[in-house]
């Protein structure tokens, strides 16, 4: 067997209890060689994660305001795990480091970091490990990329027996500043070490047994997936499935790394696993949903013939900034879907804009547009799917706006009214999965 990177996330380090219980799951598996923990997360709904708490204190400070209340928090957090732990560690001394350092800084990621990294260094010590600071060997380019030298960096620091921790969550600009991957960055940093390390396995360990087939918010009884490829999945979080940082997926996939996600919290549940590819005997295996969308639907007779026309429509929309979705089109329409957070108020503007450039014959523009994406690479060549889905659409009496199915085949995604998102995925649900209950 190879080795292994885990990577703990907040709620699977919020007190002393649930390290014992990542330390337990370490030990269990001598493969279990990079660690990457992230910082102490919610001991209850009503707690505060240590990173909010960093980027308060950092803005408090911004504003030449008293930060003594996150600070005060944050130092006794890790005071009392380091006590519960029964470590010696200095957290006035190292509180009273990052304060002189980190009030000096326009940009919030070095305080920001500073959660993994206590963490990091507590949980080493912890687990009498080697700690490797991501300062030294994960690295940004100027554009805030991941700096490819990263990998040898990482995997020359990585040989021997280890086990090492490195924290999540940031590495180094090009001039030595500490820079973050965006929240949920330390799913990222495991991702490289496992790639860096040519770990068999990356294990993210986190506190749900893997992905669910569809939101157990809208769909209480929802099946555990029980394996997803890297594809399958992106589309499933690009629409809002939330338990892995989006960009994780990256690294490892490069390099056909599977991921397993699993619970600390029982560590005996067999998770998700995520990898290249898998044998599809069913065709659909998730199904995600966002709200959150605005339809630009824009109609002109002979539209088809008219050189150019689709892309004077995107221009405009890259002139405003804004991204597109999806443009699913007609002979004579054509329909852009757009975020609401990337069209903003521009909505009137955008409309002008391209009246002018395109002089359509109508144009209006749909707000509170749900998307539902189906999900499933069994779905390719498999006759019926669709068909299935808007029967169960129309039975539960939801109206669809807008149909979109990539030549992939692999993702149908709807378009419906927002009110009719969750009776819509039900619907889905409950027909995909009806005959295997
Ligand atoms: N602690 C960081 C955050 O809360 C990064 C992470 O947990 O992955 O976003």
């Amino acid at each position: 067997m190879g080795l292994i990177t885990c990577k703990f996330g907040g709620s699977s380090l919020a007190d002393a209890h649930c390290f014992r219980k990542a330390a337990a799951i370490i030990r269990a598996n001598p493969d279990r060689r990079f660690i990457v923990p992230s910082a102490p997360g919610k001991r209850t709904d009503d707690d505060k994660k240590i990173t909010d708490l960093l980027y308060a204190w950092h803005s408090l400070a911004r504003q030449g305001l008293d930060a003594s209340q996150p600070r005060d928090i944050i130092a006794t957090r890790f005071a009392e795990l380091a006590a519960d732990l029964g470590i010696a560690f200095d957290v006035g001394m190292h509180m009273a480091h990052i304060a002189a350092e980190g009030e000096q800084h326009t940009e919030p990621d070095y305080l920001a970091s500073r959660g993994e990294y206590l963490n990091g260094l507590l949980m080493a010590e912890f687990l009498g490990a080697t700690f490797v600071d991501p300062a030294e060997c994960i690295f940004f380019d100027a554009e805030g990329l991941l700096d490819t030298r990263t990998y040898d960096a990482l995997a020359k620091r990585l040989t021997g027996d280890g086990p090492w921790v490195v924290p999540g969550f940031y590495g180094a600009t090009p001039d030595g500043r500490i820079r973050t991957f965006s929240r949920g960055g330390s799913d990222v940093t495991g991702a490289i070490v496992a790639r860096a390390t040519h770990s068999e396995l990356y294990e993210n360990w986190t506190d749900v047994s893997g992905f669910r087939m569809a939101d157990p918010r809208i769909v209480p009884h929802a099946r555990r997936i029980e394996k997803v490829t890297y594809r399958e999945l992106r589309e499933l979080s690009y629409m809002g499935a939330k338990v892995l940082h989006d960009e994780a997926i990256f690294p490892v996939r490069e390099s056909g790394i599977p991921v397993n996600i699993r619970n600390t919290h029982a560590p005996d549940a067999p998770g998700t696993m995520i990898v290249a590819s898998r044998e599809s005997t069913e065709p659909v295996c998730g199904i995600a949903a966002r709200k959150g969308f605005t339809m630009l639907t824009i109609e002109k007779a002979l539209m088809n013939r008219e050189l150019g026309f689709g892309r004077r429509v995107l221009m405009v929309l890259e002139e405003f900034g804004i991204s597109f979705e999806h443009m699913p089109s007609s002979i004579d329409t054509v329909s852009v879907i757009v975020r609401d957070d990337q069209l903003g108020s521009h909505g009137p503007a955008v409309i002008k804009a391209i009246e002018r450039r395109c002089e359509p014959d109508r144009i209006d523009l749909t707000p509170g547009l749900a998307l539902i994406a189906t999900v499933g690479q069994g779905m390719a060549g498999h006759i019926g799917i669709a068909a299935k889905l808007m029967g169960a659409l129309s039975e539960a009496r939801v109206n669809i706006r807008v149909i979109d199915q990539g030549s992939s085949e692999n993702n149908i995604i709807v378009g419906v009214e927002d009110t009719d998102m969750e009776s819509a995925v039900r619907a889905i649900y409950e027909v995909f999965t009806d005959h295997q209950e």
